[in-house]
Formats: structure tokens, sequence, C-alpha cells
């Protein structure tokens, strides 16, 4: 077959590094026909929505640098991502978030007749967001939801559960890095095709919390609403700047 020099040029890569994180350059279209692939090839699969908190926690974290690295699928959820791909002179196709990708794995699922379990959140919450889905998209079969929690010690009661219900994609909601981490440390016992991190997406599909309205999206300051709403984060947030100032440095001297 002839070698079309140009097409490396014309071809989007596929990933992109981003202070030593791989970042997969993926639409939603093209997160849900990867999805349709793990659930077609049946063995775990680890998919994680990354923001710059993922991957300033993974310069110091070993563990879940690790993990990242293990895991099949690593999202742009963060438009800090986007940011720092355009300064190596890459533009990701789009941010895909965990909340947003939801429901379409859901709308796909009802479609395709996917399995789908919801773990994790506030208790009730996880239910609320089935019934909610149920609404949207009729037809759609969830097969488990619970609250549960990270710590080991649940963990036989959560596996014995998910296992029982043969999802296809399982969402867990335990927040970033936890739920990550607990996804990959029960990956095998698990065995379910398609395993996401969901963070927060459970309460803002059902408004148990708000999430920065469609106009400050646009914008790129979905992280200064989140600063506002919930201060407390302003700690973990310093992982903000620190990544700005990281990434800066890497592509000034790279
Ligand atoms: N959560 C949970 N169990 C825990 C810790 C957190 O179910 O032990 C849930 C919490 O109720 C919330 C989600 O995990 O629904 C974390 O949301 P957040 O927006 O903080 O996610 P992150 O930004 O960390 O991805």
């Amino acid at each position: 077959m002839e070698r079309n020099p140009q097409s490396a040029i014309r071809n989007p890569p596929s990933a992109i590094c981003i202070l030593g994180i791989r970042v997969d350059a993926l639409t939603y279209a093209e997160l849900l026909d990867r999805i349709a692939a793990f659930i077609a090839s049946a063995g775990p699969h680890q998919i994680a929505t990354l923001n710059p908190e993922f991957v300033m926690e993974a310069q110091r974290n070993a563990a879940f640098r690790a993990v990242l690295e293990q895991a099949d699928l690593c999202m742009a959820d963060g438009v800090g991502l986007l940011w720092a791909a355009r300064r190596q002179g890459v533009t990701l196709p789009e941010r895909v978030t965990g909340s947003d990708a939801l429901p379409l794995i859901a709308e796909r699922a009802a479609r395709d007749g996917w399995r789908l379990y919801l773990l994790g959140a506030a208790p009730g919450v996880a239910e609320q967001t089935a019934q909610l889905l149920q609404a949207r998209y009729p037809g759609v079969q969830i097969v488990g939801t619970y609250a549960g929690s990270p710590a080991d010690a649940e963990a036989p009661e959560i596996i014995a559960r998910v296992r029982a219900a043969r999802p296809d994609v399982l969402f867990v909601a335990y927040g970033a890095p936890s739920q990550d981490l607990w996804i990959a440390r029960h990956r095998d016992a698990l065995g379910v095709p398609a395993m996401l991190g969901v963070g927060g997406a459970y309460d803002h599909l059902t408004g148990v919390r708000k999430r920065a309205p469609a106009s400050v999206q646009r914008l790129n300051l979905e992280w200064l609403y989140r600063l506002v709403t919930q201060p407390w984060r302003w700690r973990r947030q310093l992982a903000l700047p620190r990544f700005a100032w990281a990434v800066y440095r890497d592509t000034v001297q790279g």
C-alpha cells in the first residue's frame, strides 16, 4: 500500500501526552463506539475522565499515575487539558465530561440493550438518577443502583451485587481519585466490560448539586463556578494554577 506522507499531518493524533499523562483525543460519539467495542470484547475495561486536578495528582501519587497508565481510555474532561493540548499544537476534538457522557451512554444503551449499573453518590441519588434516565430513555435497562462507599471493607458486598446484576457498563461516582483507584483495584473481580468514574454526574443530573450554567461552561469558567459554589474545594483547585504553570514551563522549554 502506498504511504501518504501527508496523512500524519492531516489526521490528528489519537492521543496526546500532557505532563506525562496520556489523554485520548475522542469525541462523545467515538467514546460510545469504543464502549460498544469493549462490550463486544467482554473483558473488563476502565475509562477515566481527566481534568487538570487528575494530572497534578498523578505527578505526586504514583499509584494514581499507574491507574491512569493502565486505563483503557483517558478522556479530556476539563478545558485546561484542551488548552494544554493546543500549546503542543494539537486541537482535541471536544471536552468529554462524565456528566454529559452519562445520559448519552444511557440513550445508546436504550437503543442497543446495554445493561447499566449506577454505583456511588449519597444514598438515594443513584436511584433518582435511574428514574430520571428511565423516564428520558424509555426501555433503558438499569440493572442496579447502590450508594456504597470506596472503603475496602465494603468492596466484597459491592462486587457481589454488581456481579449478580451482570451490567455491561458500570458508573462509579465516588469522586476522584477514589473512584478511579477503586475501579482499578477491583477491575478483575468486577469484570464489567466498561467501567467509568463519573464524579458528581448523578448530583448534576438530578439537580442535587447545580452544575455551572451552559453560558458559564461556554466561557470555560466552570472551574470558577465550582470554586465560588464549593469554596471548600479551594485547596484542591490550587492544582489549576500549578497545572497551568507546569504546562507553560513544559511547552516553553520543551
Ligand atoms: N462520594 C461517595 N462516596 C464517597 C465520596 C464521594 O459517594 O466516599 C460521591 C459524592 O456523593 C458525589 C461524588 O462522589 O456524588 C463526588 O463528586 P465530585 O463532584 O466531588 O467529583 P469529583 O470532582 O471529585 O470528580
